[in-house]
């Protein structure tokens, strides 16, 4: 059994005890049983989630770029909240501490825009 085969089958008897449900429905990249772990459906063998896109049993894989655009929402947001702070504080050390979080906010979101182009092509 290669490396790869154990770890599905570990992920899958994880998830059965945890009360995942087998469900009749198949994975549309590699055609393996889906589960359905709290209320979501997911791919074990490509541990991926998976989405319904009709009502016929059709199912899609979950497009990553959604997460990271929310990603993308919420590092925009919280450079928004830093910036007000920012212009807010006069002490050099909050001043320091704002713009380093301010850089990783910033490095944050370059890491996700990249990440987000790799999905888009
Ligand atoms: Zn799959």
């Amino acid at each position: 059994m290669s490396s790869d085969e154990a770890e599905y089958m570990r992920r899958m008897a994880d998830a059965l005890r945890s009360g995942a449900k087998m469900l009749a429905d198949q994975c549309p990249v590699c055609n393996s049983p889906l589960f359905e772990i709290k209320g979501q459906i997911w791919c074990l063998k490509c541990n991926k989630r998976v989405i319904r896109v009709s009502s016929e049993e059709e199912v899609e894989e979950a497009f990553t770029g959604i997460t990271l655009n929310e990603l993308l929402k919420t590092l925009t947001t919280k450079m928004e909240e830093v910036n007000i702070a920012l212009k807010r504080v006069a002490d050099p050390r909050e001043i320091k501490d704002l713009t380093e979080t301010l850089i990783s906010l910033l490095k944050a979101l370059e890491l996700a825009s990249n990440l987000r182009e790799h999905f888009t092509d």
